[in-house]
């Protein structure tokens, strides 16, 4: 298959590699050349266009930082959607905005190509080994069509309704992650102030009802969990700014839809003031530093 492939970054690199590895051809447009000759040594092809890229593919796929870039790449003068040929399925992996998720959506959609929103989880560790989790919003039929492709980088994919859904999933998912690493790092902080070990307490609350993914996975305290970030000085894993830009975005998305989010509020504040210490490279579990008063 033929495939459009625009942001070769951290995340979007790996992708690419795992669809050349499938057989795939990968035309692949970035505005660092740097990202595209990391990727060009393994098989993609590199173009100088957003329509470069599109041009003869079946599927098109970006992986861009935020909401501007990509409606830039889409809705842009010489974006997707005015090169797109008919019948091309289009996939936003990126994590966005949900209004900008589907506004762009609406565009692809009157210019009569379907479009999809496909946020992962997973990070680059996941990109790199084809384990991503797809979230994905849109049209059943080109879910069914992108289906097979997306599992090609990723192991869960899973469609979570109409446009802009797959977005919903993903910040909604990582606003109760954010919480909970918090309520973590709360729980642990007392528990220690008042004199009980860190290893009892995890023993009796992962078999209790405080038990919780973060807990189980990335425990902010070290020496208790193996794949915790907590082991290996908070290098990341899920680096704070990430968690931060998920966070607004979760904040964003419940202003505008007038719902209340209080905890998920306080979330963002507290990895926003840990951010502008100068934390934002460090994993989210991190913050337990702040929250210790360390
Ligand atoms: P990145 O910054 O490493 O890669 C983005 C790439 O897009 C860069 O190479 C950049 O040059 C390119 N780009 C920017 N504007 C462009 C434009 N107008 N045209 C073409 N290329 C352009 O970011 P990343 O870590 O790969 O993340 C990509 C997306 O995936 C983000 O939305 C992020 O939130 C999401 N995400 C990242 C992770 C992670 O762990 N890194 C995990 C889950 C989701």
């Amino acid at each position: 298959m033929q495939i459009g492939f625009i942001g070769v970054g951290n995340m979007g690199g790996p992708m690419v590699r795992n669809l050349l590895n499938a057989g795939d051809a990968v035309m692949v447009f970035d505005v660092a050349s740097k990202a595209v000759a990391a990727i060009v040594v393994d098989g993609a092809v590199a173009v100088e266009s957003p329509a470069a890229a599109v041009e003869g593919a079946e599927m098109v796929i970006t992986m861009l930082p935020a909401g501007t870039q990509v409606r830039e790449v889409y809705c842009g003068d010489g974006g997707v959607i005015a090169a797109a040929a008919p019948g091309t399925v289009l996939i936003d992996c990126s994590t966005i905005d949900v209004e900008s998720a589907r506004e762009i959506a609406a565009a692809a959609d009157a210019a009569g190509l379907s479009m999809l929103d496909a946020p992962v989880s997973g990070g680059v560790a996941g990109a790199s080994v084809a384990a991503l989790t797809f979230m994905v919003g849109g049209a059943a039929e080109a879910f069914t069509k992108a289906e097979p492709v997306l599992a090609k980088m990723g192991r869960t994919i899973v469609h979570a309704g109409p446009s802009g859904n797959g977005q919903v999933a993903k910040i909604c998912n990582n606003m109760i992650l954010g919480i909970s690493m918090i309520a973590l790092c709360e729980a642990f902080t007392l528990a220690k102030s008042l004199g009980l070990e860190a290893q009892t307490l995890f023993d009796i609350s992962s078999n209790a009802s405080g038990s919780c993914w973060a807990m189980l996975n990335h425990l902010p305290v070290a020496g208790i969990v193996e794949t915790a970030a907590s082991n290996r000085n908070f290098v990341p894993g899920f680096a704070t700014d990430m968690m931060l830009k998920d966070l607004r975005l979760a904040q964003q998305a419940a202003n505008a839809s007038g719902t209340a989010t209080s905890l998920g509020a306080e979330a963002a504040a507290l990895y926003g003031i840990f951010s502008a210490a100068g934390n934002g490279g460090l994993d989210y579990s991190a913050i337990i530093k702040m929250i210790a008063g360390k």
